[in-house]
């Protein structure tokens, strides 16, 4: 892009009904809403999500609500309530939202919260702070009325005792599933939420990408947002949300953009890396995309009435 366009098209700013990025005219989607999913858990986050919109709720609105139904859910066993332990038998969550005005709230390392996408989001609007970790992230969100629980539930525990007894190594691929919900509201607006228990039986400690603003999750209202999932310590080196967002911003669609950030990560592993990573992508003109290293995966996508879930398959 020339340096006048990209003036120009700076100088447009938010409300610009249509702007250009790389030479790619980008006409805002309005009256159109979108939510975009990660996995088959998507579906029914993209209901609750869709009934946010319907009730007058924003794009942030529509993603937390989204993320909440996997959270709550004990038969998913890689968000939330019922989520697979760390190795010493710990539920662990991370989670993290960002809204249309670029604003970000993140917790990870956080314990015996049911909920931590709606602490992320009360740490983005009641905090100074971006990111609460740990013990503080609990005590923050006990003050601010969230309940206590414990998490971890006597099937995930069962399984966790399983695998004490052969310590296998578990690559996220098995494990995996955090949810990503991505949302576009009738005004065009974009805005995104991310929750997991992360890779299952981890090292106590251990953070992934999902609670890491640019690397689980990015949203730039001006040209599109994007979300991760898959093995988050390769997702972190390559910042790879916001990449895929500012991949659209080059003039790269969203599903092209989807593949370039995942080609970084097959260049580093030698063109065959062991593992999944998936990204998915709005962009500004409601276009969607997505990618998988390899095997496949499935993304939710309620669009236009209808809410169903699609399967790519890897690039590898
Ligand atoms: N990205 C998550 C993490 O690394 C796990 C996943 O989505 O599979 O914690």
């Amino acid at each position: 892009m020339k340096r006048r366009d990209f003036i120009k098209t700076s100088a447009i700013g938010l409300t610009a009904p249509t702007a250009i990025f790389g030479g790619t005219k980008i006409k805002t989607n309005r009256n159109a809403p979108i939510i975009l999913s990660t996995w088959n858990h998507g579906l029914p986050a993209n209901d609750a999500a869709l009934k946010s919109l319907q009730n007058g709720g924003n794009a942030m609105d529509a993603a937390e609500m989204g993320a909440r139904v996997p959270e709550a859910d004990p038969k998913i066993t890689s968000v939330g309530f019922g989520g697979f332990p760390d190795e010493q038998g710990n539920v662990t969550l991370d989670a993290c939202v960002m809204d249309s005005t670029g604003n970000a709230g993140s917790v990870a390392f956080v314990q015996n919260i049911k909920h931590p996408v709606s602490v992320a989001r009360k740490v983005m609007e009641d905090t100074k702070h971006v990111m609460l970790v740990g013990e503080g992230a609990r005590q923050f969100a006990v003050s601010q009325g969230f309940e206590e629980m414990n998490l971890l539930t006597d099937e995930s525990k069962a399984e966790w005792e399983k695998w004490k007894m052969k310590r296998s190594e578990m690559t996220p691929h098995e494990t995996h599933d955090t949810i990503s919900v991505l949302a576009q509201d009738k005004n065009g607006d974009l805005a995104g939420a991310c929750t997991t228990s992360g890779w299952a039986y981890k090292m106590h400690g251990r953070v992934g990408d999902s609670p890491i603003i640019g690397a689980g999750l990015f949203v730039d209202n001006e040209i599109g947002c994007a979300a991760a999932t898959g093995l988050g310590e390769e997702v972190i080196k390559t910042t790879g949300s916001f990449l895929v967002v500012e991949l659209m911003r080059q003039g790269y669609d969203p599903t092209t953009a989807c593949e370039e950030a995942l080609n970084r990560v097959i260049k580093r592993h030698n063109g065959n890396p062991d593992f999944q990573i998936a990204y998915i992508a709005i962009r500004k003109d409601g276009k969607i995309g997505s990618a998988c290293i390899k095997w496949s995966f499935e993304y939710a996508l309620a669009q236009g009435g209808v809410n169903k879930l699609h399967k790519i398959e890897g690039m590898i």
